[in-house]
């Protein structure tokens, strides 16, 4: 019964300048008018106090491990407060692995608790909310911040300092808090989730570059990339493109590990044969590339590294994003 608050570090606990160490989980929820008043049992645990940048992939899956046992040991829903800045990645990865009816809610904030208007307490009551909502069961990772909910497979962080920066772009958010309500409008489709333990020492070698396609790019930074890497993700222009000079390069690198084509825009898919130029979508699939479908580049990134984590080869890895891309 009731939520567990699994507190990790970022601006949601930095006191602010010569105002002594990191706010614990305990002093976080302390700080949020109206959560006493809710009556929602809370079961608050300190975890990694890093930064949202320093996250690692392992580090993240020890998170959703532990909100995995207290689920299965009765709670309703968890709540992870996090830096905002790795907030789309690590949600994603809960998403993709959490097989619960229950709700996994990220949250954050982008002013600190010190600053006027600070954001915090009303995401960590927000997102208590969203954790015992009825509605919101089977909506697999959801992110809440600003009084809106967001499904983990589509949410991004759209802004450097605005307390609005989460957004979906290609959907909009999955539902809102409306006077204390949580009011949810979709609930989007889940699939098999992921094996959650991967073997460690696989993610450990499961390294997957992100290469983002720049003008005149001549692809020279993915020379050797087979030595040290087992996947790539291609941020392509617009709708999967690349120049055409680097094309080949791309399709060389496909024959030793999974290449993955996704649009460095933010929104919107890539196409798969609508263009046959050199270095176009249609070129680049020929070539062995996988399409990510509307998965932007840094969630293409953490499924393939997962995918690859779980031993999966190329064409469970191409099956894996015509599924979920
Ligand atoms: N740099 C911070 C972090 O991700 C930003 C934040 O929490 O909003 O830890």
């Amino acid at each position: 019964m009731g939520v567990v608050l699994l507190a990790l570090g970022g601006t949601i606990s930095v006191p602010g300048r010569g105002r002594g160490a990191r706010l614990s989980g305990a002093e976080i929820t302390a700080a949020v008018p109206g959560l006493t008043e809710l009556g929602v049992p809370l079961d608050v645990r300190d975890v990694q106090a890093v930064p949202g940048g320093s996250l690692t992939f392992a580090q993240f899956l020890d998170v959703v491990a532990i909100a995995s046992r207290a689920v299965a040991e009765g709670a309703d829903g968890v709540v992870v407060t996090q830096g905002t800045d790795s907030l789309e990645e690590t949600a994603f990865l809960a998403d993709l692995v959490w097989p619960h009816e229950a709700p996994f809610v990220l949250t954050g904030a982008m002013r600190q608790p010190a600053m006027a208007g600070a954001d915090g307490p009303a995401n960590v009551l927000a997102a208590v909310r969203v954790a015992t909502a009825p509605e919101a069961r089977g909506a697999g990772a959801l992110v809440v911040l600003n009084d809106e909910v967001h499904a983990a497979r589509w949410v991004r962080k759209t802004h450097s300092t605005s307390t609005a920066t989460f957004a979906s772009p290609n959907t909009g958010p999955l539902g809102h808090i409306v006077e204390g309500r949580v009011r949810m409008l979709l609930i989007p489709p889940r699939h098999e989730p992921l094996p959650a333990g991967p073997d460690r020492k696989r993610l450990e070698d499961a390294r997957v570059a992100l290469h983002v396609v720049t003008l005149d790019d001549d692809g020279d930074r993915l020379q050797g990339l087979e030595a040290t890497h087992r996947g790539l993700v291609v941020a392509g222009f617009g709708v999967g493109h690349v120049p055409g000079a680097l094309a080949p390069r791309l399709g060389a690198l496909a024959e030793h590990m999974p290449v993955v084509l996704t649009s460095r825009t933010g929104s919107g898919p890539v196409l798969r044969h609508t263009y046959s130029a050199p270095g176009s979508e249609t070129d680049l699939r020929r070539r062995g590339l996988i399409d990510s479908g509307f998965l932007d580049p840094y969630k293409a990134r953490v499924l393939l590294r997962l995918l690859l984590a779980a031993g999966a080869g190329r064409d469970d890895i191409a099956e894996a994003f015509a599924l979920r891309g």
